[in-house]
Formats: structure tokens, C-alpha cells, sequence
């Protein structure tokens, strides 16, 4: 076995979603886009709907489609992008939700699924799908003449709860959504941790249930273990990787471990990162190869196995930290090399 071992904690997903939906007093869905954030949208979505969740959000039809095959007739399967052109025979037989982001998908929605449920996305700000407030008022006689089944929208700035953005939106929200009878969702994650004002009938966490930020209590829910090639002693004044970026400065051990950049381990990182060996940290040394990277690990003392890339020590956000950007995009980038193991569910 020489690829990483991802193991993806099916008892961390559900406690996470059960925390979350435990903060409000409203229902909870799951949002899986995106094959669930890079840890597998079938395996995931199941543990989920197996704890009780009814309602999930993908970004495209066919994510949708993909996720009535995994879990069955009973969800509700919404998706983000709505009714998009050569949709309709997806939406219709996998009987998925478009949430409809503007008047012309509310005509080809209707002229081409008559009767099929659909959900409205209004833009309250974000500026990046949903309705505008004048585009709303004209058509929303007609549409919640339709029935649909939710309206949403999205915050642009939950990660700060603090943020005026959130305030704005909500108020714009509230305004465009009066007295229209129909079941609201407005919060993410971020939303989810913030006040119930902003919690409405449902909301649609992501991130949380992954085990990332602004979810501060989340549990872990990915572990990465790399194993090792090959270790080496390099003297002082020795170089290793591509272009001799680390030079050491002792007699020094090097393991070489199986992966790298082509798995999502960005090599923007190698600099501020460390892998585990137990709770040992051992520094990155070099560049990160495309399949390749060199770790310090004199101070260890003994020869690995393997090293722990991802886990309790080190999570998805501070590697994103290390890398200049946010555990979402640390989750989504993980590679399809490696060897994926799930527990508990
Ligand atoms: C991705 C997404 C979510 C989930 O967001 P998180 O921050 O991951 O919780 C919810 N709603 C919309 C519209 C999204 O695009």
C-alpha cells in the first residue's frame, strides 16, 4: 500500500450535523455539493439521512441526480443552480427541487415540468445567484401562484457574524419573503451560529458537518496518514527536493512520504507545515513534489510507518492557514489517489 489512507469519521459527520441542528429550533438539512466537500457524497449523504436528515442541497442537477440513486424516493434534493437548459428530464425523473434563480428559469421550469415542485433563490445582496428585488416583485404573484416548495437566500458574510453585510441581508431578506406562506431558509453554517433570527424554517449547513470553520466546536472528520518510502541521513550542508530550498544544518533523518501536490497537499504550504508522528511534529523539508514530499524527522528518534498529515493535531483549517486559503478548498482539492476508508455511520 503506498498511496495516503483518508478515513472519513462517519460518527464525527452525524455529531456535527446533530450539534448544528441541536443550535436551532428548525429543521436542518445537509448540504453535499461537490461529491460532500471532497469526502464522498453517497457514503455521506446516507450516515446523514440515517440520523434523521430529510432535506439536502447539491450546486448542479446532476449531483442531484446521482444523490436520488444513493439515497432513494424520500429526500428532498434541492439544487442551487436551479432549472438550467437540457435540465428538465433530470429534474423530472429524479424528482429533484430546482431552486429558481431568475424569470426565465421560471418559464422554462414551467413550460417544461408543469406541476413539478421548485423552490425560488432570491439574491439579497451577495450578487451571485437569485432574484434581484425588482425581478422578484414582478414575477412573484405568478411564482407563489406555483406553490413552491422553500425560498432562500445566501449570506455573503456569515464568517464574521458581526459583519453589517449579515444585518443588511437579513432585513432585505425578510422584506422581499412577507407574508408569502412559504417555508424560508436563509443560514449556512455561519448562520446556523448565529441568531435564530437568521435560522427561519431551515438552514442549510456545508462546512460544519465537515468538521471546518466558523464551526469552531466541530469535530474531525478526515485523517490523513501518508506512508513512507524511504528515509535517508542527510549531512550538514546537504539540500533536499527541487531546488535546494532546504539545506540542513545538522546530521539530519529524511523520510520521503507518498503524496503531494497532484493530491491536493498545495505546495504553497510546505513552508509553515508539519506532519505527525503520533504527537510529534515533524517539519516539512523542501518543496512539495507532485507525488513526493521530503519531512524532517530527526527529532523523532525512530523510522515511521507513515505520517499524519490530517487529524486531531493538525485539521483542515490550519493547513488551510498554511496555505493561504480555507478549509473548503483543503477539502475539496483532497486527492482521488488516495485510499479512502469510512468508520463508524
Ligand atoms: C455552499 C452553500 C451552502 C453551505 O455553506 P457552508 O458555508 O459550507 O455551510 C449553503 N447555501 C448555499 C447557497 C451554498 O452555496
Amino acid at each position: 500500500m503506498s498511496t495516503g489512507k483518508l478515513t472519513i469519521d462517519l460518527d464525527a459527520l452525524v455529531a456535527n450535523w446533530q450539534a448544528l441542528d441541536a443550535r436551532t429550533a428548525c429543521a436542518t438539512a445537509a448540504v453535499v455539493k461537490a461529491d460532500a466537500y471532497g469526502l464522498g457524497m453517497a457514503r455521506v449523504a446516507r450516515a446523514l439521512a440515517k440520523a434523521g436528515a430529510r432535506q439536502f442541497f447539491v450546486a448542479v442537477a446532476e449531483e442531484g441526480a446521482a444523490l436520488r440513486q444513493a439515497l432513494g424516493p424520500d429526500a428532498d434534493i434541492f439544487v442551487f443552480s436551479g432549472h438550467m437548459p437540457g435540465d428538465a428530464d433530470m429534474i423530472g425523473d429524479m424528482h429533484l427541487t430546482p431552486m429558481i434563480n431568475s424569470l426565465d428559469q421560471l418559464i422554462r421550469h414551467v413550460e417544461a415540468l408543469p406541476g413539478h415542485g421548485f423552490g425560488i433563490q432570491l439574491d439579497s445582496g451577495m450578487n451571485r445567484l437569485g432574484m434581484e428585488p425588482d425581478e422578484w416583485a414582478a414575477v412573484r404573484e405568478v411564482a407563489l401562484g406555483q406553490n413552491p416548495a422553500l425560498i432562500m437566500s445566501h449570506l455573503a458574510c456569515a464568517d464574521e457574524a458581526a459583519h453589517p453585510m449579515n444585518a443588511a441581508q437579513l432585513a432585505t431578506f425578510r422584506e422581499m419573503t412577507a407574508d408569502t406562506g412559504v417555508p424560508l431558509s436563509l443560514a449556512a453554517t455561519g448562520g446556523c451560529l448565529m441568531d435564530a433570527d437568521f435560522h427561519f424554517d431551515l438552514t442549510r449547513p456545508g462546512i460544519g458537518l465537515y468538521g471546518g470553520q466558523p464551526f469552531e466546536d466541530a469535530r474531525p472528520v478526515v485523517t490523513l496518514d501518508i506512508p513512507v518510502i524511504q528515509t535517508r541521513r542527510v549531512a550538514p550542508g546537504e539540500t533536499v527536493g527541487y531546488g535546494n530550498t532546504y539545506t540542513a544544518t545538522r546530521e539530519t533523518r529524511i523520510a520521503t512520504i507518498a503524496a503531494g501536490y497532484a493530491d491536493g497537499i498545495h505546495r504553497i504550504m510546505g513552508p509553515k507545515t508539519v506532519l505527525y508522528a503520533e504527537d510529534v511534529p515533524c517539519p516539512v523539508a523542501g518543496r512539495i513534489s507532485m507525488d513526493l514530499i521530503g519531512v524532517d524527522i530527526t527529532d523523532l528518534g525512530h523510522d515511521p510507518a507513515s505520517l499524519r498529515l490530517l487529524g486531531a493535531e493538525q485539521g483542515v483549517d490550519d493547513l488551510a492557514d498554511n496555505a493561504g486559503t480555507i478549509g473548503y478548498e483543503i477539502l475539496t482539492s483532497l486527492g482521488a489517489r488516495y485510499d479512502r476508508r469510512y468508520i463508524g455511520g
